[in-house]
């Protein structure tokens, strides 16, 4: 029988990974044991007693350490002194291919380690995909984002005295964040742009209403899995070339563009930036990952000239219910999955980052 442990997160964070709709489903259907930690649920204002209705036991981090097989927290929440009992397992997001440093204690206490961003996009993983909810959120607030620094108009608004023109917008990156920002941007009456370096994104943003920016001689490869490998030289040169042209005429970029396990992209340079028009807006999705433009400081507002640059690659956060209940039903999926089908099974060990074979 399983024990799940959910532990509070790091104190940055505002979502849950787990909410008491998942811990009930999960207790009557898979007669999980759920012991939570005291003030689980605090930064979205859920009190201990909900998780406690649904049927799980508040209890000490300590002894949820020590007693559960199985221990759910998004981020990595475990401090360097802690101990853990060798084959616990640890389900979460790690973002392991840019942060393996914090996954080195876990590998000396020999645990078992499990990050969802890291199943692949299969059907079957659909349900699953952390990725994809907190991509989607991003791509959403990010444009409600620009709104708030951008202090002109979306939308063309005619009034007797004078008509504003509506705002163009440059979305950079065309998969699951950058799709909802251009859906966004689109629904505040913005004009919209956007560039992939995958030719079968064209054909969503066009769907979206929006105009794809094609460059010819890109490099796509049919084992990436759907993601985007890296250009060539000449291509890159062309590509920079005709974004900074559109930059001319860009009251706001939106930047999503990533290479799984690789630096982002640099779509958006200095001169770039130098030449938009005064007043204009970035959003750095791809800050972490260290952004799409040259400028962009990740967690900070850079001003250049009278350009704004924010960079912020989760911005889901800013959204924490709705963050957490997609969330929620991803992990509760994926441990629904390890109870049915085993630990061992296919899917389940492809998000596995930490096993006995590498400790
Ligand atoms: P991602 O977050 O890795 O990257 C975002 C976008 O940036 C991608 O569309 C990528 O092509 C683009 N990009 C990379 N380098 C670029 C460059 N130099 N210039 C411009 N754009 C660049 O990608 P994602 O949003 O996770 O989506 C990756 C793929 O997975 C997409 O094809 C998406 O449709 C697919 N997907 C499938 C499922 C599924 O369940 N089947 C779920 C989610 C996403």
């Amino acid at each position: 029988k399983h024990h799940l442990g959910l532990i509070k997160e790091p104190s940055y964070e505002t979502r849950v990974a787990f909410l008491p709709e998942e811990v009930k489903k999960l207790i009557d259907k898979y007669e999980v044991k759920i012991s939570v930690e005291k003030e689980y649920g605090i930064q979205l204002g859920i009190p201990d007693t909900d998780y406690t209705a649904a049927g799980a036991s508040m209890s000490s981090k300590s002894d949820i350490l020590q007693h559960a097989n199985l221990i759910l927290s998004i981020n990595d929440a475990i401090g360097e002194q802690e101990s853990i009992p060798p084959e616990t397992s640890f389900i979460g997001i790690y973002n392991p291919l840019f942060f393996p440093e914090r996954l080195q204690k876990y590998k000396n206490q020999h645990a078992l380690v499990y990050s969802l961003d890291r199943l692949p996009r299969t059907t079957l993983a659909q349900a699953m995909d952390v990725r994809s909810s907190l991509d989607a959120l991003s791509g959403y607030k990010a444009v409600l984002k620009a709104t708030d620094y951008y202090s002109k108009v979306f939308p063309m608004i005619t009034t007797a005295t004078k008509t504003l023109k509506p705002a163009r917008v440059l979305v950079l990156g065309a998969g699951v964040a950058g799709l909802q920002a251009i859906a966004t941007a689109k629904r505040l009456g913005a004009i919209v742009h956007a560039f992939d370096v995958r030719k079968a994104a064209g054909e969503e943003v066009r769907s979206l209403g929006a105009k794809f920016i094609e460059i010819e001689g890109n490099k796509e490869e049919t084992n990436a899995g759907g993601y985007a490998v890296e250009q060539a030289d000449d291509y890159k040169k062309r590509q920079q070339d005709r974004i900074n042209e559109q930059l001319l005429a860009t009251d706001l970029v939106i930047c999503t563009a990533n290479i799984p396990g690789k630096k982002a992209p640099i779509l958006v340079d200095e001169d770039g930036v130098k030449n938009m028009p005064s007043g204009a807006v970035i959003i750095d999705l791809a800050a972490e990952q260290g952004g799409n433009c040259s400028l962009t400081k990740n967690n900070e507002i850079v001003n250049y000239k009278s350009v704004k640059i924010l960079g912020d690659s989760h911005l889901s956060r800013e959204l924490p219910d709705a963050a957490s209940q997609l969330l929620s039903g991803n992990f509760f999926n994926f441990i629904k999955h390890m109870i049915e089908k085993g630990a061992d099974n296919d899917l389940i060990t492809a998000s596995q980052i930490i096993n006995q074979e590498n400790t």
